[in-house]
């Protein structure tokens, strides 16, 4: 049940039951492609004919295309429908404390070239002009893409959606900065930044491969510079009022704990980034020291230590997926989400800490079905945060209407 806000409502108009009908006959077809119209008409529980003027419209915008899949035994094709995804891409960028990336995707957020990378200028100006200096190439090389509908920026911090603004990042120490203007300006493409946890659920919410989707409250923890949590209720990012929701990597774990990258003493994120993970290791205070990559080791290397069998590696990733446990069993109590998706340099360790990590979450979540909540990995190969950044381009498309 959800109210109606008589300050704020859409009115249903002539044309409202067609434009949501379509809008599901799309997803279908985004789901279940390669379809055909008669395989769409049993699902939708409608006639051939009411599925055939929803398909038309959707072949008239370009959204979709026919095509054949097989060969029919009588010799005659049977024409199936497929999600337009040739001649338009969206460009993916994806800015993070130490690294940023870019890939060129298509419209269901497939990458078409392998990921570049390069490390993140200090200062924003700079982070700006450099995205440009590559962006324009990746393009003019590559003309078979096709048109470029937008180009989504996942950044690490606090983004005023509406305004546009990155309003803080404690990591890349960045405060109120307008990357939209600059990027639109020099690109000449729409672009849409947003904070890169919300970005990775979101790209989760709309996946269509691995795990089905669940109603309710999912959430996804990004470990790695710093820990972000990205927070969908029933399809929907939750913002907040502030655009703060979902700052889990800053509640304390203990107010004497170490210093962190906020100012807070005994943030989560204090005791499970990429940083404490590697002061962990080498016995070093945890609090923070201005930057998001101290010297010694790095995460990939510990885990490989580990791998080889070394104590010291084994024991400080089982100490640190406890702790991450522990802040899960926080966000647990909080949202009771019906799944949590963990993604960052992290998972390449999984096997090796998932019982602490469990352990951590049992320990505090009140009840057991709390501490059994589902935890899904999602490898680093996998991209969530670029993947994120194509989905804030390429969603809105597919997304439901919005009515009352
Ligand atoms: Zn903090």
């Amino acid at each position: 049940m959800r109210r109606i806000n008589p300050a704020a409502f859409q009115i249903a108009r002539r044309e409202t039951s067609r434009e949501i009908n379509r809008q599901i006959t799309l997803n279908l077809v985004r789901e279940k492609q390669p379809i055909s119209r008669a395989e769409l008409a049993r699902l939708m529980g409608v006639r051939r004919g009411a599925v055939s003027l929803l398909v038309n419209e959707l072949l008239r915008s370009g959204l979709v295309f026919e095509g054949a899949k097989g060969e029919s035994k009588r010799g005659r094709r049977p024409t199936h429908l497929y999600i337009e995804t040739r001649r338009r891409c969206a460009l993916a960028v994806d800015i993070n404390a130490t690294r940023t990336s870019i890939v060129v995707t298509d419209l269901l957020g497939e990458p078409l070239i392998e990921v570049s990378e390069f490390p993140t200028p200090r200062r924003p100006q700079a982070m700006v002009k450099e995205l440009v200096r590559r962006i324009g190439p990746l393009l003019a090389d590559h003309p078979g893409f096709g048109q470029c509908v937008g180009l989504g920026v996942a950044v690490s911090g606090i983004v005023d959606l509406e305004g546009g603004r990155l309003r803080y990042s404690p990591t890349l120490g960045w405060r109120d900065v307008d990357l939209v203007t600059p990027l639109k300006a020099a690109t000449g493409l729409p672009v849409v930044v947003e904070n890169s946890v919300k970005a990775c659920i979101l790209a989760q919410v709309w996946a269509v491969t691995g795990d089905a989707p669940v109603d309710g409250p999912v959430v996804f923890v990004n470990i790695s510079d710093g820990v972000g949590v990205g927070i969908a209720i029933d399809g929907k990012l939750l913002r907040g009022a502030n655009n703060i929701a979902g700052e889990f990597g800053h509640v304390p774990l203990n107010m004497y704990g170490p210093a962190c990258s906020c100012g807070q003493r005994g943030c989560w994120e204090a005791y499970v980034s990429k940083r404490a993970i590697t002061g962990r290791y080498l016995g070093t205070d945890l609090s923070w020291s201005g930057s998001a990559e101290p010297s010694g080791p790095t995460v990939k290397d510990i885990v490989a230590r580990a791998r080889e069998g070394e104590r010291r590696a084994l024991d400080t990733l089982r100490e640190t997926g406890y702790y991450l446990g522990r802040g899960l069993s926080t966000l647990v109590k909080a949202l009771d989400p019906g799944r949590v998706y963990v993604g960052g340099e992290i998972t390449l360790a999984w096997d090796l800490f998932a019982s602490t990590v469990r352990e951590g979450l049992r320990e505090h979540a009140l009840i057991r079905e709390a501490g059994e909540t589902e935890i899904c990995v999602v490898p680093l190969g996998a991209h969530p945060r670029l993947r994120g950044a194509a989905a804030l381009v390429s969603a809105p498309t597919f997304a439901a209407p919005t009515v009352a």
